[in-house]
Formats: structure tokens, sequence, C-alpha cells
């Protein structure tokens, strides 16, 4: 049965200031035309949100590839899965640093490993073994983001205590989307340099299945955004899959997902979601959140839902 070929993007959730929202408008705006121009040439849903965060990780706006924010020692290591809800099939990375767009990578071991995940060196092995570009971490590093740590770390060493992860004030830029192909199959990718002065190693939720990223065609595809462990602890992203084969619609499972989220650990972040009957859900308990929406009626993009 053809189904109505739906695409959601996002751009981070956080109190996204007046002088950033043109350029997070811009970055979700042209990701949403790339994954959809993907996805009415008939190709599949896994194919749209890869292509759609590639546009992402490549626009130094968002946190995620290029311009990704900086650990601790001042490099970038990113996360990203990708999931596809029709076979259940995944691919994921954890602190990745040597590439160009992890969501590539992630795709790679999708499409070409037995396995599911893997971690750092490993990880780059299994990408310079399949073909791919290995770089200097160093192209990914730009100067805003060495001026953010710079401040950062002079902010937490006179003392300001609320300027940690768990602050809304501290910028959550990471991307996703999530798909619906004419087939009727849904897919769902995020990608992520993770948070500021992040330790070395730290993996947040965005590329663990379940937690910031998760596809199945039973229930929906997800992507998160935000602060990473306490999403990770409630298995946020299942957790609201779950609720939509429950029976409750796109929409309504990201509401109680994020309300939940709050109640239970005082999280914060946003969530995407859509399931196989093109029905979609946005929703966030930060100030702001940049999505877009492609759903065959145009494209549509904003800042707050
Ligand atoms: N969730 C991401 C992490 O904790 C950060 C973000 O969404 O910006 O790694």
């Amino acid at each position: 049965m053809a189904t109505r070929p739906l695409l959601v993007v996002h751009g981070g959730a956080w109190n996204i200031p007046e002088d950033m929202v043109a350029a997070h408008e811009r970055g979700v705006r042209a990701a949403v035309e790339r994954g959809w121009s993907v996805l009415t040439k008939g190709c599949s849903a896994v194919d749209a949100v890869e292509e759609s965060v590639v546009i992402l990780e490549e626009d130094e706006t968002f946190d995620a590839g290029l311009g990704s924010f900086l650990t601790s020692a001042s490099t970038v290591q990113m996360d990203a899965l990708i999931m596809d809800g029709g076979t259940l099939r995944a691919g994921g990375v954890g602190g990745v640093e040597r590439v160009r767009n992890a969501v590539r990578l992630s795709r790679l071991i999708l499409d070409k490993s037995p396995h599911v995940y893997f971690v750092g060196e490993g990880a780059e092995q299994f990408a310079a073994e399949h073909g791919m570009e290995l770089i200097d971490n160093k192209e990914l590093v730009i100067p805003r983001e060495v001026e953010r740590l710079r401040g950062f770390k002079a902010r937490l060493a006179s003392g300001h205590a609320d300027d940690t992860f768990a602050g809304p004030q501290i910028s959550h830029d990471t991307v996703g989307a999530v798909a619906v192909d004419g087939k009727g199959n849904i897919a769902a990718a995020t990608s992520t340099g993770g948070t500021l002065n992040k330790t070395p190693g730290r993996v947040g939720d965005s590329s663990l299945i379940g937690c910031g990223c998760y596809a199945d065609n039973q229930s929906a595809a997800v992507s998160c955004t935000g602060w990473g462990e306490p999403i990770m602890k409630l298995v946020l992203a299942k957790w609201a899959a779950d609720r939509v084969q429950a029976g409750h619609d796109p929409q309504a499972s990201a509401n109680s997902a994020i309300q939940m989220l709050q109640r239970r650990l005082s999280g914060h972040g946003g969530m995407i979601v859509v399931d196989t009957l093109g029905r979609y859900g946005i929703a966030h308990n930060t100030p702001r959140m940049a999505w877009g929406v492609a759903d065959g009626s145009g494209v549509k993009v904003g800042i707050k839902r």
C-alpha cells in the first residue's frame, strides 16, 4: 500500500538566542528540502534521514560534525545512530574523531556490518576499511567553539555553579531526522558532538538505541535532543515509541515523554516522532526548538512549538 511520505527534522532544543534563530531556521529548512527531494525520488526513509542529517552536520550552526562542541580536551568527539524501522537494522558510533559525517559511518555500519555499534578507533578503522576518508580532528574544530569552551571553563573556574550540563541555558544543538517513505517504512537518525566540555569518552543519549534515537514500523521513529544523561536513564525514544504502539498518537506520545522527562529527572530537551500512518509529533520543554516538516503540502520550519 502506498503511503504519503513525511519528513521531520530538528536542530536542537534550548534557549536559542534571537541572533541565532535565522541560522537555525535556514539550516533546518535546507535539511528538510534535501531529505524531501530524496524521499520524493522514491528513495527509502533511511536514505532521507541520512541525507537530512548530513546537511545539518555540515552546517556549523549545529552541534554535529563541523562546529561541534568541544570536549574538555579541546577535541571533537561525535556520536550518531541511524535505524531502519522496516528491518530493525541499525548502525551506531560513539566517540569518533576522524570522520566528517558520523551519520554516514553509521549508515555504512547499518549496511555492511553484522554488528550494530562501534566506538572510537575501531569505528574509524571500519570507516577506513570501507573506503571512507579519515580526516584530522582539527578540521572539525571552529574558532567559535574554541572561544565557547574557553568562556565556559572560565565561568566554571569562577564558581558559576549554574553553568553545568544541567542548565537549560547551555545549548543543545544536536540534530536529527525521522521519516516515513512511500512504502510505509519509517526511519530515524540522530547525530551530535555531545555536551560542551564533556569528559573525553563520554557518550550521551543520541547514538544509543532507544535513548536518543529509535525506529520500528510497529511503533514509531523518534529522534531526541537535550541533556543526554536523563534521556538515557529513561530510554526516552523507546518510551515514546511504546506509547504510539499502545494507541496514542505521535504528538500526544511526544508530549507525555517530555513531561515524564521533566517530572522524573528534571531533564530538559525535545523530540520528534513519526509513525507509519504519516502522523507526527514535536515536543520540547525548552524555550525553543528548531524543527522542520515536509509533508507534500510544502515545507514548514519553526523555532517553537
Ligand atoms: N543529547 C546530546 C547529548 O547529551 C546533546 C544535545 O542534544 O545537544 O550528547
